[in-house]
């Protein structure tokens, strides 16, 4: 697949070549082959995608909801039509398996499925009658220019929770994507000029942290959603409402999976082996963190077993469980992590730093990793390690397991394992985390859901996707009305009131 020597901004409908001098290089992580170069936009083409975004939006505002609708659903068609290609895509330049590549891409689709519905998303309320031949009613209207900034880990599916959303409510929308893998974000831009979107309702700006103060200091911005690290989502609440903008930033992870003795075994150690380590545990949704209550703690062995039967590998190869990590830096650093874990005392179970992969041998690869008997301030454990890695916990009663996860300041996900409805109702009821799965690992919420991660893991009040994009995306007007009677000829007839004071 070829890709262009360096990714065009989208700006206005037009691509146009930066000015910038300042590039970072889009590397494939299998093989460290330069794909593209991505340009850090220059404050010239900032401002330029935000007038851009501000003047498409006085005519797109006005656009009829039927036609934006039909606006997404061309692209979703569109979308369906280049799953493979995108997915390729994402597999060259993040090296995902195709099969997990597929799967961001479908993820995304979904939401453009669910945007397409926006005309019964957008009704407003009546109530009739309020005082004598008065009715109140409200309506829900574009904020305006939005935008959106995006992290690595899932290039389709997560520029596709925004800009369909806030566009088909009547807004236009700047993404940043992440400058590590800006190729499927760029696909996804021309697919959506190829399904009808107008000149100036979609921008899209390449850069990092300044591209993105830029964004959070610009008045004309009205809202911004964020997903990624945990430190970068709060600097960028912080400063997107201090700037007076609404905000809503979905951040990091360390989730746990309960297990109860009375589960079934086989599918827990499936279930766990697909969580910890698929997508070489880059996902916000992996399960890094295992708690086995009481003699669930006999079932280490059979993890550690079928741990060891999974590699990662590249995207073309079926047998794959996963693939590399983002780039070396990211390799490193989870290198460096399992090290000083040896260090601190915990014992490992199996040690994926020295992987190697055939015919693949610049690739950032890590093997599956296991560690147990760790104590929660050591890093291995309270840190996100974002990597194919699995901490194993132990202890007493489902309380001690509640009261552990509780002490996270994370909630973004959790799930539990068991064959009691009334653990699974406790653990339901008491847990402090935002999604939970029962029986099942933690669940990426259907888009006529909202992805509601809690605590720590989100900054804001409306989440992303579902109705609850809506509310985001929109402001609520809220009109009350009287028309008087005499402007009907020979109007009038029983008026009856009474008083309740
Ligand atoms: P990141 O925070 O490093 O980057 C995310 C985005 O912010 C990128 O577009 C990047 O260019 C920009 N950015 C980076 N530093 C910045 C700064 N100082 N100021 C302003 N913008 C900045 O995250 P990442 O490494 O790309 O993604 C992985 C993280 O995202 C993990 O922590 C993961 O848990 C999280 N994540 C969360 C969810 C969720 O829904 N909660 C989903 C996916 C990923």
């Amino acid at each position: 697949m070829a890709f262009p020597r360096r990714v065009p901004l989208f700006i206005g409908g037009e691509w146009v070549q930066s000015a910038s001098t300042v590039f970072t290089p889009v590397i494939n992580p299998a093989t460290q082959e330069v794909l593209s170069e991505v340009p850090h936009a220059t404050p010239d083409e900032m401002a330029r995608a935000v007038a851009a975004a501000a003047t498409a939006f006085a005519s797109w505002k006005e656009v009829p909801v039927p036609q934006r609708a039909r606006l997404m659903l061309r692209y979703q068609h569109l979308l369906k039509e280049h799953h493979d290609e995108l997915a390729e895509i994402i597999s060259q330049e993040l090296g995902k398996t195709f099969e997990d590549a597929k799967g961001d891409v479908w993820r995304g689709i979904e939401v453009v499925e669910h945007a397409a519905n926006i005309a019964t998303l957008m009704m407003g309320e009546t109530v009739e009658n309020v005082a004598g031949g008065i009715d109140t009613y409200s309506i829900i209207q574009p904020l305006g220019v939005c935008m959106g900034i995006t992290p690595f880990n899932f290039p389709a599916m997560i520029p596709l929770w925004m800009f369909p959303m806030a566009i088909a409510c009547g807004n236009t929308f700047i993404l940043k994507p992440s400058e590590r893998d800006p190729l499927t974000p760029t696909r996804l831009a021309e697919l959506f000029v190829e399904a009808g979107a107008p000149p100036g309702v979609l921008q899209v700006v390449h850069g990092g942290a300044s591209q993105v103060d830029y964004l959070l200091e610009h008045p004309d911005i009205r809202a911004g959603s964020f997903v990624g690290s945990v430190p970068v989502g709060k600097h960028i609440y912080r400063k997107g409402t201090e700037n007076l903008k609404r905000m809503q930033c979905m951040t990091g992870a360390n989730n746990h999976m309960v297990v109860m003795p009375d589960a079934n075994r086989a599918q827990v150690v499936n279930n766990i082996i697909g969580s910890a380590f698929g997508a070489a545990g880059q996902r916000c949704m992996a399960i890094p963190n295992v708690v086995l209550v009481g003699d669930a703690a006999n079932w280490i062995d059979d993890l550690v077993v079928a741990a060891r039967k999974i590699q990662p590998g590249a995207w073309t190869d079926k047998s794959a469980a996963y693939g590399p990590l983002t780039n070396a830096a990211a390799k490193a650093r989870v290198v460096g992590m399992i090290a000083q874990a040896k260090k601190d005392g915990a014992t490992c179970l199996l040690d994926g730093s020295d992987c190697t992969v055939a015919g693949y041998p610049n690739g950032n690869w890590i093997g599956p990793t296991i560690f147990t008997d760790l104590r929660p301030d050591m890093p291995f454990y309270c840190e996100e390690v974002f990597g194919p890695v699995l901490c194993i916990l132990k202890v007493a009663t489902l309380d001690e397991a509640i009261a552990l996860i509780n002490r996270d300041f994370r909630g973004n996900g959790t799930s539990i394992f068991t064959a009691s409805g009334a653990a699974a109702r406790k653990y339901q009821h008491e847990i402090q985390v935002g999604q939970v799965g029962i029986n099942v690992p933690i669940p990426v919420p259907l888009p006529f859901f909202s992805f509601t991660g809690w605590r720590g893991s989100f900054h804001g009040d409306l989440h992303a996707y579902g109705k609850q994009a809506v509310r985001f995306y929109t402001e609520t007007k809220t009109i009350t009305a009287r028309w008087f009677d005499d402007s009907i000829p020979g109007a009038g007839g029983p008026n009856m009131s009474i008083n309740l004071k």
